[in-house]
């Protein structure tokens, strides 16, 4: 799960992170007397959207009066704002964070991940700050600061001040740099995130080191242990569908494709997918129903990837263990009989109670395309997608010249 900006602020704040004044505001009206209490003369106007490169999409205006600050926000405020981040249909910008503006001298790149090949936690700094970390590793790769956290021992003081003077910092500002760096690897642990990106963390002219801008993404898994993170969630920055899906309890990937996949378990979803792909079509989506799956939640599964309006044929592969095919199998006809699909459906059960499950979807007398093995179920559906949009799809007929 990703944050906003002004929330990783706080949550690093609180493990001694610093960063300059800021107030959070939902028009521009509330961010113009918030500025006012923030005292200053000058202050950066900052859209809040899970997503990083605002700065080069208008996202970040820097201001010296009301009357700016008010036109920064109602720039910002309702529109979408694309980066190479969002992908092309952008995020929705319905919080601002004003900020005070602080004289920067040097803006330093600092990134917390977890590193799954060694298995711990990575610290990536370089002095080339601002950029994003991609164009830094493609521009000026031996500018990058690398060190791995040993997890008996935790992260050392002598480790930052080794990578504060890699970076160039000056003795006066090392204390300083160490705490920030202790403070995001203290809150990356305890709080069990698997990225903390400060880009840029700066020097500033009076030497001081701020977060001017924080970034972090949790462990979904872990979620359960932290209610206060759960919380944080915003939803109008996330994919619609998949939202839907979290809220009933389903997990559910969207994708660019046309075939709606709904299947049991990740690693038959990945193998789902695949074979599509080796028939020749496009998942346009795939939702893991889990174990024990009841016809209600089948159907519920069924009607999320039918309201995808890029599905254009639909695959249920379901192999049973703990699951049962004849549940499967009424939770697909329940679905289809309110709501009768106007797009080919392809079912493969296999497993638990399968016979029960095939006599279910024969019986209910519904056009449902039937298959035993995946490979036929795959080959099935992309017939079918393939028949289904043929009149757009094929040119007209050319008139062709006898040879002579
Ligand atoms: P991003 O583009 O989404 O990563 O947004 P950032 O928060 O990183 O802001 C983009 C850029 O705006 C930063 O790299 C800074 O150069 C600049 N910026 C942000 N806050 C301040 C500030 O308080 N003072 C000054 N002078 N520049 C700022
Ligand atoms: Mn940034």
């Amino acid at each position: 799960m990703d944050i906003h900006e002004y929330q990783a602020k706080e949550l690093l704040h609180q493990f001694g992170v610093e960063n300059p004044p800021g107030a959070l505001a939902y028009s521009p009206e509330q961010a113009a007397y918030r500025t006012r209490e923030l005292g200053g003369n000058k202050w950066v106007v900052k859209a809040q959207v899970h997503a990083g490169g605002r700065g080069k999409a208008g996202g970040v205006k820097i201001c010296s009066t009301d009357s700016e600050i008010q036109a920064a926000c109602k720039e910002m405020f309702g529109r979408k704002i694309v980066t190479h981040q969002t992908g092309p249909e952008g995020k929705g910008i319905y919080r601002v964070y004003v900020e005070c503006a602080v004289p920067i001298a040097a803006e330093y790149y600092l990134g917390l991940v977890l590193d799954r090949s060694s298995q711990r936690v990575m610290i990536v700094c370089s002095r080339e700050g601002g950029m994003e970390i991609e164009e830094i590793a493609a521009s000026r790769p031996d500018s990058i600061v690398r060190e791995s956290v040993e997890p008996a021992v935790g992260l050392r003081d002598f480790q930052c001040r080794e990578i504060g003077f890699k970076l160039g910092l000056e003795a006066d500002v090392i204390q300083s740099f160490v705490k920030a760096l202790m403070g995001c690897y203290r809150a990356f642990r305890d709080l069990d995130a698997t990225m903390v990106e400060i880009n840029p963390l700066v020097l500033t002219e009076d030497r001081r080191i701020l977060a001017l801008d924080a970034k972090m993404t949790f462990d979904d898994n872990a979620l359960f242990r932290h209610p206060q993170i759960s919380e944080l969630r915003d939803k109008s920055q996330e994919d619609p569908r998949e939202c839907r899906a979290a809220d009933r309890g389903l997990s559910y990937v969207g994708l660019e494709g046309n075939i709606g996949c709904i299947v049991n378990g990740a690693g038959l979803a990945m193998a789902t997918m695949d074979t599509i792909k080796h028939a020749g079509g496009e998942p346009a989506n795939f939702l893991d129903i889990g174990g024990g799956a009841t016809p209600d939640r089948v159907a519920k599964a069924f009607r999320l990837v039918m309201s995808d309006e890029n599905v254009n044929a639909v695959l249920v592969n379901i192999f049973a263990g703990i699951n049962r095919c004849d549940w499967v199998a009424d939770g697909v006809v329940q679905a289809l009989t309110d709501n009768p699909a106007s797009v080919p459906v392809v079912v493969r059960l296999s497993g638990t109670n399968v016979e029960e499950g095939r006599k279910i979807l024969e019986d209910s007398g519904l056009p449902i395309i039937k298959a035993t093995t995946l490979k036929e179920a795959a080959a099935l559906t992309v017939q079918a997608w393939k028949d289904s949009v043929k009149p757009q799809m094929t040119a007209p007929a050319r008139e062709v010249e006898e040879p002579a």
